[in-house]
């Protein structure tokens, strides 16, 4: 197979926030103390080594950086400043715009303003949509029930047609990176039936976020703050994108509280808000080393988070209050932001809540077709025990 070389990849990174990797000298601290490298595995330098050679689709076919959760350890530990791990986050967000088929995301990733003023147009445009409908068959006094200002009915069909289109463009990302990685583009024959006895893997790097729980381990603090707000805030907009597609009726539905919906809704509302208030904290002061350097993305994505979990709560007090009018009203703006925020979602950093236990699996699949293919183990389906 030609050797792909691009000279130009590093200049082209920097545009996806990495910057310091031509001070790489290849020591392989960084190797030695992340807590994720394998022998399968050798990164961060071996990407760093990649980018260097310009081995562009090396990279591309890479399953390393998404084994990486960012703890930071190798970045602490370079002697040269070279910030493997800003360099590895970076190449996440160059893979999803690899992976993305319609441009968006890395016209997102490379200018902040331009997604800043997509997001702004989408909000807007969305506010007039619901304001002139609400206006058209509603009551803006009237917040559930017949006359409605937004019915619960219309709301469950858009978040469905909402819901197809993102998961359209994830699914499409996500073909995409399983075809580079492990597909056509991948070195190692990989047997249909590994994918099945490690499918279990998805589910658990999902729910769990294991992973970024072992980086804890290995540093002296071990209070795993960092890993319960992550996990706080990934179940908290999986469980309220949940609970918003399928049980939007009984969430408008009032002035009574519905405790068997609303208590995972008054849940989900907490993960995100101390979720998104401890990330967008540590980003302000810088206190760890993956807050050191933010990219534009990362801004937006937590201030439309806390800006969500924020007109939810209070649209929901105003509801429970009696306030009808105010309510319509903070539910137009909810609504502003939570339409750019997922349809964002396939082109930007929310892309890892999918593609990371995606790429956690595929690599587990990887390496145990790498083993067997070492020892010389047959590769095609097992054959059965005979009695
Ligand atoms: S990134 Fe830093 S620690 Fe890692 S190999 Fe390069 S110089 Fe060494
Ligand atoms: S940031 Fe942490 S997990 Fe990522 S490569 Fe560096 S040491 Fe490994």
């Amino acid at each position: 197979m030609a050797i792909r070389v691009n000279p130009k990849i590093i200049d082209d990174l920097e545009g996806y926030g990495a910057e310091d990797v031509q001070l790489c000298y290849h020591c392989g601290n960084c190797s030695a103390v992340c807590p994720h490298a394998d022998e399968f595995n050798v990164f961060p330098r071996r990407p760093m080594r990649y980018l260097q050679m310009g081995l562009e689709r090396k990279l591309e076919t890479s399953l390393e950086p998404w084994l990486c959760y960012y703890c930071g350890q190798c970045s602490d530990q370079c002697p040269r400043g070279a910030e493997p791990g800003e360099t590895m986050m970076s190449l996440r967000r160059w893979l999803i715009s690899r992976y993305d088929i319609t441009g968006i995301a890395r016209l997102f990733f490379k200018s902040t303003k331009v997604e800043l003023a997509a997001v702004i147009i989408v909000a807007l445009l969305t506010g007039i949509f619901f304001l002139g409908f609400g206006l058209w068959q509603g009551d803006i006094n009237v917040y559930d029930g017949s006359n409605a200002f937004l019915p619960s009915s219309f709301i469950h069909n858009f978040d469905l047609a909402l819901g197809f289109l993102v998961a359209l463009f994830i699914g499409l990302s996500a073909f995409r990176f399983w075809w580079f990685s492990m597909g056509g583009k991948s070195a190692v024959p990989i047997p249909w039936w590994l994918y099945i006895k490690k499918v279990y893997l998805l589910p658990w790097h999902f729910f769990t976020q294991k992973r970024f729980a072992d980086c804890e381990k290995e540093t002296t603090r071990r209070i795993y703050l960092p890993w319960l707000a992550h996990l706080g805030l990934m179940l908290g907009y999986v469980t309220m994108l949940f609970i918003v597609m399928v049980f939007v009726k009984q969430l408008q539905a009032g002035p009574e509280i519905n405790w068997s919906v609303h208590v995972f809704g008054y849940l989900a509302s907490l993960g995100l808000l101390i979720g998104a208030v401890y990330m967008l904290r540590g980003r302000l002061k810088k206190n760890r080393t993956q807050y050191q350097r933010s990219h534009g993305s990362d801004w937006i994505f937590l201030v439309l988070l806390f800006i969500i979990a924020l007109t939810g709560v209070t649209q929901h007090i105003l509801h429970r209050s009696g306030l009808l009018l105010a309510a319509n009203i903070v539910y137009i703006v909810h609504l502003m932001v939570v339409v750019p925020w997922l349809l964002r979602m396939p082109f930007t950093k929310w892309a890892h809540m999918f593609l990371r236990p995606l790429g956690m699996y595929f690599s587990a699949v990887r390496n145990e077709a790498l083993t067997r293919q070492r020892s010389g183990i047959e590769t095609t389906v097992p054959a059965r025990k005979v009695a």
